[in-house]
């Protein structure tokens, strides 16, 4: 499965790179970009391409959206809160 910005094709390569509200630095393509400290799920996923920069839904990173993503988002969906 590919992840990139859906906006600018960016593809990060050092996927640690996103900090979340907590100050904890994670790799939101783990868990469906859920901090593993605070488990807050991040809906919105801000490119960290200079170039571009945009904010998208996190899920519109994952090109080819398969039924084991379908799976992963239910399962996060269930857990949160
Ligand atoms: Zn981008
Ligand atoms: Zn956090």
């Amino acid at each position: 499965m590919k992840i990139c910005c859906p906006n600018c094709n960016w593809s990060p390569e050092d996927k640690k790179l996103w900090t979340c509200f907590c100050g904890h630095e994670f790799d939101p393509f783990l868990n469906i970009s859920k901090c593993p400290v605070c488990h807050y799920t991040h809906e919105l996923t801000e490119c960290l391409n200079a170039e571009c920069g945009k904010i998208t839904p996190h899920l519109n990173w994952y090109s080819g959206l398969g039924k084991k993503v379908d799976r992963l988002i239910y399962e996060v969906r269930t857990v949160k809160r």
